[in-house]
Order: structure tokens, then sequence, then C-alpha cells
């Protein structure tokens, strides 16, 4: 087995035992630092020691040293700062303090030994070739505090994760399964994606090249934004390891770090990261890490970029770049091959993650099974359903007998007739037992309309079609409950029925109440209604039957691909 980076493993978890009781102890006494989303990915590979041989997060020194020049003070070779932003005054030098998660339980105790200011400009431009907050990582430290504590930590708890437990092994564990699988050597695959096709050829032809066993290791910290989440990735790994690739020579572990999107630096960070886990080889394909194009629209690296800087460091890391062209498929042989490869006038076929997304997933189209196994195919469509299948919701607005229980009622069975699972919340239901309670002041009328557009959102989150029927006066409300659905999914309603028309209608006597005066606050007549600036639909009823409206309603509908025509 490879020693790790810089001769041993550097875990700085303290084990069950006398010292860790006495530690929690006195981090109970400790100043409190509560740390963020970053930190807590970072405190955890210090934990268990896939960031050695660093003990804590960098001073400055290592800061400045590894921005200039890819290495820590001491010129071992580490391309990506590894840092604790704090509040400015948060902690002093000299001060020992408690790390906590967001839930404010312990995790951690560190030993201050200087705080000092980073700058995000010069940081972005070593990792990133320049500065521009299109990069979410040059926002971030942009956006977030200057000042860094430094200093060595003591490990109490790895922060929790319920999720594929039996899949999070630490470089230890990493270690001794790979041992268990014979050792040797270890090609390491990174990737924060699912795997289709083209990466399986691509990890196949790398474990043949280095001769030796594969560790599928995926990201499942942070990655780029947008991408799939680790839930429905994890699923589809799983189901390719265990249906297509070698079991006793494939090792699928899953890494909690916190990716930088710093293509180059990064394609030699993951390379040490993976030493310290038991590989000896590390795949590094075009355009590795690679962020999203700069503001310009211009990409921050070249694509080949990654795999130059990894193998010329390859030597002094002690892991071994195995770089790979693209690899595409050959459609008249019907197999897979490196694009630097390619028989001549060869025809090749490819789809994009865009491509994916746009023209499959969205419209409910399974991956074609060239492409992507069919494991892998019903796995992503599970996770994203096609449109039509997606949540919705149509939010009535309108004065009190302006026709929106009516049109309501009317619209439902064309949902129902077309496969969907519909819920009403019709304003006078929900006020006898949601809002029971509730009067008709302000406060009470928003209370009202946002406990409405919450229950709509878990709906719609749900793959379900939410009608709201409720008078919803005012117009910050409604928008509050537009961003709770998401306003992508939100269908305003304005039934455009004036005063007097809902007057005269009067089915439930109340204006004739308000009139009288023995109904107080009475929208439109003692209380104000706020018509909407930007409905999605405008609705007359006089005129138009409800079933017409409701028919509009579904057109709407069918033009956003919420209903199938
Ligand atoms: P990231 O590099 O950001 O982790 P991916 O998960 O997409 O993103 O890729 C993981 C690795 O696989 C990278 O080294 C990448 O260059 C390589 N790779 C991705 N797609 C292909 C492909 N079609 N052919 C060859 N290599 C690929
Ligand atoms: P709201 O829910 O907006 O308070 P309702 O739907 O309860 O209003 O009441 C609207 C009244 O107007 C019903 O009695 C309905 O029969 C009548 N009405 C007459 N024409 C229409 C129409 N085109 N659309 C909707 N309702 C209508």
């Amino acid at each position: 087995m490879i020693s790790p980076y810089g001769g041993s493993l550097v875990e700085r978890l303290l084990p069950a035992g006398a010292a860790h009781e006495a530690l929690a102890a006195e981090a109970a006494r400790l100043r409190p630092l509560v740390i963020g989303a970053r930190a807590q990915c970072d405190l955890e590979l210090l934990a268990v020691g896939g960031f050695s041989p660093l003990a804590g997060f960098m001073g400055s020194a290592d800061y400045a040293r590894v921005l200039r020049e890819m290495r820590l003070a001491d010129g071992t070779v580490w391309p990506i700062p590894v840092v604790l932003p704090v509040a400015k005054d948060a902690v002093a030098a000299g001060e020992r303090v408690a790390l906590l998660d967001a839930r404010n339980d312990l995790l951690a105790v560190m030993d201050v030994r200087e705080v000092f200011e980073r700058d995000p400009e010069a940081e972005a431009a070593a990792l990133l070739g320049r500065f521009d907050t299109a990069h979410p990582y040059a926002a971030e430290i942009a956006a977030g505090p200057r000042f860094c504590a430094a200093g060595p930590v003591e490990v109490l708890r790895l922060p929790t994760h319920h999720d594929f437990a039996a899949l999070r092994l630490t470089p230890r564990e990493t270690r001794e399964r790979l041992a268990a699988l014979g050792g040797g050597p270890v090609v390491a695959f990174q990737t924060r994606n699912p795997l289709h096709r083209s990466h399986e050829e691509l990890t196949r032809r790398a474990a043949r090249d280095c001769g030796g066993l594969l560790l599928i290791h995926p990201v499942v910290g942070m990655t780029r934004p947008g991408d799939v989440d680790h839930y429905t990735r994890v699923r589809t790994y799983k189901a390719l390891v265990e249906n297509h690739y070698d079991a006793e020579r494939t090792l699928l572990a899953l890494l909690p770090l916190a990716m930088r999107m710093a293509g180059p630096r990064e394609a030699v960070w993951h390379a040490i990261i993976r030493r310290n886990y038991g590989a000896t080889h590390f795949i590094v394909g075009r355009d590795h890490a690679g962020p999203a194009p700069d503001s310009q629209g211009k990409p921050f690296f070249r694509p080949d970029e990654a795999q130059d800087l990894a193998k010329a460091h390859a030597k002094e890391i002690g892991v071994e770049i195995l770089t790979y062209a693209e690899v595409v498929y050959l459609q008249d042989e019907d197999r897979y091959e490196l694009s630097d490869r390619l028989p001549a006038g060869a025809k090749v076929a490819s789809i994009s993650g865009t491509q994916v997304r746009r023209d499959y997933l969205e419209k409910g189209k399974l991956l074609p099974e060239w492409f992507t196994r069919p494991e892998v195919a019903k796995i992503l469509a599970q996770t994203h359903p096609p449109r039509h299948e997606q949540g919705v919701c149509v939010w009535f607005t309108g004065l009190s007998g302006a026709g929106k229980s009516t049109t309501a009622e009317a619209l439902l069975p064309f949902l129902l007739e077309r496969g969907r699972h519909v819920t009403l919340l019709d304003g006078d239901i929900v006020r006898q037992h949601l809002s029971k309670g509730l009067g008709f002041s302000r406060e009470d009328r928003d209370a009202n309309v946002t406990r409405i557009g919450f229950v709509a959102a878990e709906i719609v989150r749900h793959g379900g079609v939410a009608v709201c029927a409720a008078v919803s006066p005012y117009r910050a409300a409604r928008a509050q409950c537009r961003e709770m659905v998401g306003a992508d999914r939100f269908v305003e309603v304005f039934m455009d029925t004036p005063l007097d028309v809902c007057e005269s209608r009067d089915t439930k006597g109340l204006y004739a109440k308000a009139r009288a005066g023995t109904l107080p606050a009475f929208t439109g007549i003692s209380d104000p209604y706020e018509a909407p600036e930007k409905p999605e639909l405008v609705l007359p009823t006089v005129g138009p039957t409800p079933a017409e409206n409701a028919r509009r309603i579904v057109d709407v509908l069918i033009e956003r691909g919420f209903l199938l025509p």
C-alpha cells in the first residue's frame, strides 16, 4: 500500500476515551464558533486524514506560499488554501475555541495560533487565473469574512451524515478495503456527475492501464452549483458498481470534499487527497474540475490545462497521472473510443450535459442505451420527472363573489381527467381548520394567505397541483406565496369581476351585511383589495362561463408543459 502524502496519515479525530471526555469538558467552557458548510467539509477531511499532512487550518505563511508557488511554507506541494474564515474579532490568536456546526453541536477544538487577512482577489487570481465573481468560489470568498483563524484542530465528532453510511469510508477504512481486495496499484476516479457509458469506458481503460484496482471516488461534499444532487448520483454509482463492474477489482467510496472548481490546481489537489486514500494512480480527463465560463462567457482554463499541471507535479506528489482524451461513441461500430484514436471518417455520437437535461430529463424521455446504462437512465428519470408530472400552483385572487371557487371547481375535473393529483385549498374551507381562529385584520389575512402558500409549496414540491382560491387581497402576501412555491410554477389567476357585479350576486349575503355595517373590514367595501399587476391570467366572469375560463387555465398549463395537450 502506498504511504500517505507526507509519510503518515495525519488524523485529527480523537478516539473515545478519557482524553476525548476531557476535551469535550474543556470545549463547553470555550468561546463557541459556528463554522460554515465549506469549513465543515474541510474539517472532516482534516479529521480523517484526507488532507494529510495538514493538521489544521492554514496560517498566513502557508497561505501566501500556496497562492504564490502551490507549496506549503515547508516546501511541500499543496495547491489549494484550506482556511477557516471568521468575522473580525470573533477570535484572537492564543485562544482555544470550540468549533460548532450550524445546529450549535460541538465538532472540534481549535488552538488559534494566528488570525490573518485573506486576499480574495489574489486567491482567485492564483486558483482561477483571474478574479471574476461569475465563479461561485470567487463570489463566496469575496462576499465572506476577510479574516481567517489558523491553527491545529482536535476533532471530537465528525459531521453527521445519515445517508449512505456504508459507503462513507475514511482513508484508513479505504486502505483496509483496498488491501482486502489484494492491494497493489490502485487508480482513483474523481467525479461529481452521474456516470454514463463514457465514464465507465474511461475507468475500465484506466484500471487496465494501471494494472490494478479501481477506486470510484465521487465527491459528495460541495460540487458545482446546479449539479445532480448526490442522493441521485450515489444511487447511479451503486447500480453501476453492482451490475457492470468487476466486484473483485472495484471499490466505491464517497468523498465528503468541498470542491473549489479550480481546474488545474484542483486536479493536483485531488490526486494528493486520493494518495491519502491509498491510490497510486489518478485519472485526469479533459477539463477536470472545470468551472462554468466566466462573466465574458470565456472558459477559465484550456481543456488540457489540468492534465498538464497534474502531470508536471506527478513525480513530486508521488501519484501517477493517467490522462485521456474524450471518450466518444462510435456509432457504426457500437463501441467507445478515445477521441484521439478514432478511425478516419468515423461517425461519433455524444450527448452533452445540457442536452441530457433539456432534451431528455425535462421531457421525460429515457436516455438511450448506447449513452447510459438502463439502470442509470431509470434512476435519473425517477428523480427528474417530466414537467407534466412536476408540481404547479394555480392561485386565484379576487373579490368575494368574483368566481374563484366556482372556476376552481370547474378546473378540477379537467386536471383529474389528465391524471394529475390535485388539492383544492379554498379560502372558506381553510379558515375552518388550517386558519381557524384567524380574523380579518391585515396580520391575520396575511397569516392565512401565507399558510395556504406554505401548504401549496409542499404539495408542489411533491409533484401535486395546488389550486388555491382565497381573496388574498394584498400583493405582498401573494408575492411571498409565489416565492415559496417557486416563481416558475406559480400561475396567478385574477378573477376580474367588477365590485358592483360581485355585490349584485351576493351569494352569501355578505355585501348586504357589510353595507349595513354589521360586517366590518369587508374587502372592496371597507377593506382594501390590491389587484395583481402582472398575473399570468386575467379572467372576466361577465360573459365567459366557468368552464370556458377553466379551459383557458388548462391552455396556460399546457403551454407551460404542466399538462399534456
Ligand atoms: P469533475 O472533473 O468536475 O469532477 P466530471 O465528474 O464530469 O467532473 O469528470 C470526472 C473526470 O472524468 C474528469 O477527470 C473528467 O475530465 C473525466 N471525464 C468526464 N467525461 C469524460 C468523457 N466523456 N471522456 C473522458 N473523460 C471524461
Ligand atoms: P368567490 O370564490 O370568488 O368568492 P364564488 O365562486 O363563491 O366566488 O361565487 C361566484 C358566484 O358568481 C357564484 O354564485 C357563481 O354561480 C356566480 N357566477 C356567475 N357567472 C359566473 C362566472 N362566469 N364565473 C364564475 N362564477 C359566476
